[in-house]
């Protein structure tokens, strides 16, 4: 600011602003410069020297999850087996396989840490990707969402069926990468050592009976597309999930040590497991051999050629070498879900009755009652929850009104479920 021919002392020469708008004028021998001014020559010439401004440093450093910033520890299949019963019940099949593949892979990861020299006669220890083959609702994310928990890794569960070929309806395979770094706040170094649930993975299978009439953009398209992720590659992600486009700012991740586990209840696959299992018979000792299959529960003969059969390319089915299957859900078993794990249905409504200070009791033969209807209604275990709102919708929600000298122990037998249950819409339900 010029007065009087004089350069103002309380204004900045170069913005004009007064001395009162900003934090400080430092004088030179004839002007005044504000710190907004500053910032501003600083910017010019890190730019006329080609570096980046310092605002722009600090946004390009690598962001850090408080939450999954730790080392990685290695924990023996036995323990991971353990930790994993205390809240699945059954699968011991899926939980042992899944033990030594999680084992394995973080084995494959922390030794690959300790000698990053590429020596070319190392033996390359390979990415042991899971197949989880079970019906709904036996406990396939369960099993995914407890491990990521007991590492302590970034974790997300995907729909297979949101995703479709370039250039159509839908979203990019690489999206899923997305919502792991949504979880741990963008933490590329975390994410990189993540866990993806991609469930419904046998919904994207290839139709057996439309061979490429019409594109199969949701099916083979994007099995295609998960070949590379799966098997370990750079990736680029648009930050915020959905489809790339070119003006997008995307970040690059690397899935060599993601562990993939895929979900899929693969419904008419025992038909083809029944199929293979009887020509496989076929010939000598084939009576000693057939009485040995359990027809029930065909699922645990599960195998590769099956799912490739089912519709999934050799090419990814080959990418998830590990496979393991979940048995149905029984009797005995839903009964267990119920009490047993951690975090049992029962145990929670326990709690939450406990907050308005009621004890309650819900007795061994109406846990029966609620095994028995879940198992009635197909429903799986899935099912347990409703019933259990079903049956105790009208205890809670008079339960904050109750008179504090009214008894504090509500306690829910067989007849009371089952009354309950009758007046309820859960007993439309039919079993199918
Ligand atoms: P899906 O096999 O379809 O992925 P989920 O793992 O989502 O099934 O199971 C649905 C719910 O049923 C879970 O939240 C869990 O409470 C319960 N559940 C299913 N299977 C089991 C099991 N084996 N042990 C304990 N709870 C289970």
């Amino acid at each position: 600011m010029i007065r009087n021919g004089k350069p103002s002392p309380n204004h900045c020469s170069f913005c004009g602003r007064s001395k009162d708008d900003v934090i400080m004028l430092i004088s030179g021998m004839d002007a005044q410069i504000c710190e907004l001014c500053v910032d501003k020559a600083g910017e010019l010439v890190e730019q006329e020297l080609g570096r980046p401004a310092r605002h722009q440093q600090e946004e390009e450093q690598p962001k850090k999850s408080a939450r999954y910033g730790g080392p990685l520890r290695l924990i023996p299949p036995g323990e991971i087996k353990s930790f994993l019963d205390e809240y699945v019940i059954g699968q011991d099949d899926a939980k042992k396989v899944l033990s030594v593949a999680v084992y394995n892979h973080y084995k494959r990861l922390l030794y690959g840490q300790k000698t990053k020299s590429p020596d070319h006669n190392e033996v390359e220890i390979e990415k042991s990707n899971v197949l989880f083959v079970g019906q709904t609702g036996t406990g396939k994310t369960l099993l995914a969402k407890s491990i990521a928990k007991l590492l302590n890794v970034p974790f997300t569960i995907v729909d297979a069926t949101v995703f479709t070929e370039a250039g159509y309806v839908g979203e990019d395979v690489e999206s899923m990468l997305a919502r792991l770094l949504q979880v741990c706040d963008y933490d590329v170094e975390a994410a990189e050592r993540g866990i993806v649930y991609i469930d419904e993975i046998d919904k994207i299978a290839r139709k057996q009976d439309n061979p490429s009439i019409t594109r199969d953009v949701s099916g083979e398209g994007v099995q295609q597309g998960l070949l590379k992720m799966l098997e370990g590659a750079e990736v680029l992600v648009p930050p915020q999930g959905g489809r790339k486009h070119p003006e997008q700012k995307l970040l690059k991740i690397n899935t060599t040590n993601i562990l993939f586990i895929c979900g899929g209840a693969f419904e008419g696959i025992d038909k083809i497991i029944a199929r293979r299992l009887n020509t496989q018979v076929i010939g000598y000792n084939k009576d000693a051999q057939q009485e040995r299959i359990e027809r029930d529960n065909l699922l645990q003969y599960v195998n590769h050629q099956d799912v490739k059969h089912y519709g999934l390319i050799p090419e990814l089915v080959g990418r998830l070498p590990v496979i393991a299957h979940l048995d149905p859900l029984d009797l005995p078993t839903l009964r267990l879900i119920l009490t047993q794990p951690r975090n049992a249905l029962v145990r929670q409504y326990e709690k939450l009755f406990a907050m308005e200070d009621i004890r309650l009791e819900i007795q061994p033969e109406a846990v029966d009652y609620i095994a028995e209807k879940a198992l009635e209604y197909k429903l799986g275990a899935r099912g347990l929850r409703s019933l259990c709102e079903a049956i105790l919708t009208d205890a809670m929600f008079e339960a904050p009104s109750i008179d504090q000298k009214e008894p504090r122990t509500l306690v829910i037998d067989r007849a009371y479920a089952e009354s309950k249950l009758q007046g309820s819409r859960m007993a439309r339900l039919k079993a199918a």
